[in-house]
């Protein structure tokens, strides 16, 4: 048989995630790549997900998941943003951001259409673009200073008339840009100018760090009606196997979506509803703790990086570190993380595998510190290693 897979899929083959993850498995490294927690999410959440499998709530949810998360989801959009949000008809629960994010694609965009991403972008938005058949325009996140942030006549140039999304990461994956209000409202004129649907990725709208707000893309004015807010209990919670999300948005965007959703999965996961629901009610305080740690993960990972000699940014959200692995007389990030474990016995992720334009990503590399504390000082005693050597 010649090649089975679609020509519009070939592109993708394995996911990184999956190769470094194996490649750590198999040399018994350190993995700093896939962005897991190794610790449990809230144990009375954990509890009432078993509650609820013990009580028979296993068959099918309902399609636009179970009233008592929307109900949840709802209250939480109005208290922590002020955004409200009829939990009957504008939330949608999904198996995880990543259906919410290939629904969104499929239904909103027609073969041919334009959809922006900000480059370095999840691996996710560029599989869910190609099967939709539409295609991507790249806007590249560059470093200035210790940030990452992009050219706003970058983005003004990217749109053109078949435009039709933009879809928007912060706090992002993998830089850890938290984007600021006026860079938002740069985002907002342009969706506003040219009448784009805006695909708003939030999943780690919990995890900022120093005091840097996370601003919902939807609360911008002019925004709320053209967005698509998509958030998972995965990353707020420590639980990223549940795989259980959701999409805020008006009614008809809401609805859209759901099209799609209901022939990809059609539901899942009502235990998992159930604990989330009482989680987003219950355990924002837990969310405040596993920030605050996960901040001081940040600080320790940062040192031990520069101290082996990588140039390191700060990132201002999520669980990753982004690195330049140049200081250190490498040049090509693939090339490195393949090597990683032999050298260091450490797996991290090459960025470049989040471009278009790979060249400009060629020298990052990504670790995640989602970790326990004796996890990332190993890692990072290994990984001084590195520098000794190349020295
Ligand atoms: C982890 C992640 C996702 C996927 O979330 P799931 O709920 O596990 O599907 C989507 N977007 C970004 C930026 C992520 O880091």
């Amino acid at each position: 048989m010649n090649e089975p897979l679609v020509a519009r899929m070939r592109e993708f083959g394995t996911t990184i995630f999956a190769e470094m993850t194996g490649l750590a498995v198999r040399t018994g490294s350190i993995n700093l790549g896939q962005g897991f927690p190794d610790t449990d999410g809230p144990a009375a959440m954990l509890e009432r997900a078993v509650e609820a499998i013990r009580g028979g709530l296993n068959q099918y949810p309902p399609g636009p998941g179970l009233p008592e998360l929307r109900q949840a989801v709802a209250e939480h959009r109005k208290q922590h943003y002020g955004l409200v949000y009829d939990p009957d008809g504008e939330v949608l629960v999904t198996v995880g951001a990543t259906e919410a994010l290939a629904a969104s694609v499929l239904a909103l965009c027609e073969p041919g259409d334009e959809v922006i991403v900000f480059e370095p972008y999840y691996d996710s938005y560029a599989a869910a673009i190609a099967l939709a058949g539409a295609v991507r325009r790249p806007v590249t996140l560059r470093p200035v200073g210790e940030r990452f942030t992009f050219d706003p006549a970058e983005l003004r140039a990217a749109v053109g008339p078949r435009t039709r999304a933009i879809m928007v990461n912060s706090p992002h994956n993998p830089t850890g840009t938290v984007f600021t209000r006026d860079e938002l409202s740069l985002i907002a004129a342009v969706c506003q100018e040219h009448d784009l649907i805006a695909i708003s990725d939030e999943v780690y709208e919990h995890l900022t760090f120093d005091g840097v707000e996370h601003i919902p893309l939807a609360t911008l004015p002019g925004m709320r009606e053209r967005t698509v807010m998509i958030s998972s209990a995965g990353k707020t919670f420590s639980v990223t196997g549940w795989k259980t999300g959701w999409v805020c948005a008006p009614a008809d965007l809401v609805s859209a979506v759901q099209s799609v959703k209901q022939f990809l999965t059609f539901t899942a996961g009502g235990p998992w509803q159930v604990a989330a629901a009482y989680a987003l009610r219950e355990e924002l305080g837990w969310v405040a703790a596993l920030r605050d740690s996960l901040a001081a993960k940040r600080d320790r990972l940062m040192a031990g990086l520069s101290a082996a000699g990588f140039g390191v940014y700060r990132p201002a959200g999520t669980y990753f570190v982004q690195t330049d692995i140049r200081p250190l007389g490498f040049t090509d990030g693939a090339e490195l993380a393949r090597r990683l474990p032999e050298l260091a016995g450490v797996v991290a992720v090459p960025t470049q595998v989040f471009y278009d334009r790979t060249e400009l990503g060629r020298h990052f590399l990504r670790f995640a510190f989602c970790k326990k504390d004796e996890i990332i000082d190993e890692a990072v005693a290994r990984l001084a290693r590195l520098g000794e050597r190349t020295a």
